[in-house]
């Protein structure tokens, strides 16, 4: 399922988690899928937070890790669904509504996406995230992004 990687970042603070989510939302299109994968405190809501700012979402910090909900509608140049499938349960029903989303050209973004990825399209763009120090997180992608991001557009 996981494809090979094809790009890597290692980012410093939040600030440039969320930078580099910035710029990954900027070049979403309807129908796009966003899989994030990587440990509790990772950064797949910070990063989130990011892609709604690229996406044009007038109120970013309003993502969030939704306690009891699994998914969160967001406001945006198109219209973000953000799942957090942290609390799914083990016998997960097997539709979530995901395709409805997506046909509708919503764009999808998934944190904890390895407990979902059998309902994700081919498509998928998967971005882990890993811990590599306190403030230091090493982001891994697979090919899907149009724009590679560089360095210098982690700058917050
Ligand atoms: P997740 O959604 O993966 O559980 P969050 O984005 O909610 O993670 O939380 C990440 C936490 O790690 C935040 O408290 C954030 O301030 C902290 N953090 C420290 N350094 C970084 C970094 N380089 N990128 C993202 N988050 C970082
Ligand atoms: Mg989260």
């Amino acid at each position: 399922m996981m494809m090979e990687p094809s790009g890597t970042a290692v980012t410093r603070s939040p600030e440039e988690t969320r930078a580099w989510g910035r710029r990954l939302g900027a070049s979403l299109k309807p129908g796009d899928v966003v899989a994030l994968t990587g440990p509790l405190g990772a950064g797949k809501t910070t990063l989130t937070k990011g892609l709604a700012e690229g996406l044009e979402c007038p109120d970013p910090d309003a993502v969030c890790s939704p306690t009891f909900a699994i998914l969160q509608e967001v406001e945006g140049r198109h219209p973000i669904c953000h799942v957090d499938a942290y609390r799914l349960p083990e016998d997960a029903p097997d539709d979530i509504g995901l395709e409805d989303y997506l046909d509708a050209g919503w764009v999808v973004v998934v944190e904890w996406a390895d407990r979902l990825a059998q309902f994700l399209p081919e498509h998928a763009i998967w971005v882990d995230l890993a811990h590599e120090g306190p403030a230091e997180r090493r982001i891994v992608w697979s090919k899907g992004i149009s724009a590679p991001i560089e360095e210098e557009d982690l700058k917050p």
